[in-house]
């Protein structure tokens, strides 16, 4: 073959974003906010600029990043990581995921993902040599059928990519998963990537249960989050992976030819007010249950039907009731039709799902999601 992924289109997030603006459409398809982070983050970057922070960061990033990293990691996992050597800064949690793959799959070894799977980690897997064993959550909670995996184990598995909270589905893995998981993969030498950049998007008084909160499990795992997640600034590209120190040095030799390091002025920023104001992300799954309930509430008369998001800020509904057309078109109709943009989820999994659903967006400002709502239910 003469091209490297020949499966492989325009991502949707760009062709829906594209669409939504080409037909005005409100865009709930790609997952961003509509607002801003905190304004004194904003002013803090601009500070750090203006004093000259503008050259490279260190390769593995800025220290004292990786300080309230592992200090946030300890006080919320309960778990003691070392900011020198199992802390890395990347660009974003995308460029975490991809050094994480690259650094340990090797030619023919199995990376068993759950479908529907967030749309960079095959890629990534195959541009590494590397095989994407698919399997399918159960709806319709979309929960990992632990039978299913156990029989998909085979001595060429070498990782397993766990994603929670869960896009797009929304579904959280609980402490007794994270036993099943333990109990299946102990005595193996398969490896964990826990994409966890919704981890602090939970809801209804539920906790996010980390693979760093999981002593056993964490010594072979590579644990990814997003700053852009967590503080409404997914333009900055900002994430982190944390990982035992052995496992650290083979991510930072992909990641230090890769990117090499990650925007200075923002991670200095990012220092700052994870050390003054962990209040903010305490604060997200209120601020984000909100939005789920509003939305959730105002479309729950329409035609769609659905079952509210345990986390993340995507909320996935069953189009059934409206129409028999596949979901990429009918998230086109939706656009031209109805102006608003959404995911269809079929892009995310290997064989199309039986159920019609679509994913929505709702990291919007009340407004947008009101006028979106009113679309919806006049279809
Ligand atoms: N993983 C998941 C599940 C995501 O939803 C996203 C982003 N939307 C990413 C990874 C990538 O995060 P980042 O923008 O920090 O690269
Ligand atoms: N992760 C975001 C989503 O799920 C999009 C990220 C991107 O556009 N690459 O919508």
């Amino acid at each position: 073959p003469t091209t490297k992924l020949p499966k492989v289109g325009t991502t949707i997030f760009t062709v829906m974003s594209q669409m939504a603006a080409e037909y005005k459409a409100i865009n709930l398809s790609q997952g961003f906010p509509d607002f801003d982070g905190p304004k004194n983050l904003l002013d803090a970057v601009g500070q750090y600029i203006a004093q000259g922070a503008n050259q490279y960061a260190p390769m593995t990033g800025v220290p004292a990043l990786r300080e309230e990293i592992a200090k946030k990691v300890a006080m919320l996992y309960g778990n003691t990581v070392s900011p020198e050597t199992e802390v890395t800064v990347t660009s974003g949690a995308t460029e975490a995921l991809f050094a994480a793959i690259a650094a340990v799959v090797r030619r023919d070894d199995e990376v068993i993902v759950f479908d529907p799977a967030y749309d960079s980690y095959e890629p990534a897997i195959e541009l590494n040599g590397g095989v994407a064993v698919h399997l399918q959550l159960q709806p319709p909670a979309f929960h990992i059928n632990w039978q299913q995996l156990k029989d998909a184990i085979t001595p060429k598995t070498r990782m397993i990519i766990i994603n929670t909270p869960h896009n797009p589905t929304g579904s959280v893995l609980s402490a007794e998963d994270l036993e099943q998981l333990a109990e299946l993969v102990r005595d193996t030498d398969i490896l964990l990537l826990g994409d966890e950049v919704y981890e602090h998007i939970v809801f209804d008084g539920h906790q996010h249960h980390s693979l760093l909160s999981h002593p056993e499990l964490y010594q072979r795992s590579f644990v990814v989050s997003s700053f852009g997640k967590t503080y409404h600034t997914t333009g900055w590209k900002v994430g982190y992976c944390v990982a035992p120190a052995a496992l650290s040095v083979e991510l930072r030799k992909v990641h230090q030819y890769l990117t090499f390091s990650t925007s200075t002025p923002m991670q200095l920023a990012l220092a700052d007010i994870m050390r003054e104001q962990p209040s903010h992300y305490q604060a997200l799954p209120a601020f984000y249950q909100h939005k789920r309930d509003l939305f959730n509430t105002l479309i729950a008369p329409g035609k769609f039907t659905f079952t509210a998001a345990p986390g993340t800020y995507f909320q996935l509904v069953d189009y059934s009731n409206i129409s028999d057309m596949n979901d990429i078109d009918f998230c086109q109709w939706l656009i031209k039709e109805v102006g608003v943009a959404a995911i269809p989820v079929s892009v995310f999994c290997n064989t199309p799902p039986e159920m019609r659903l679509i994913r929505f967006c709702f990291a919007k400002g009340d407004e947008t999601l009101k006028n979106a709502a009113a679309r919806i239910v006049a279809i």
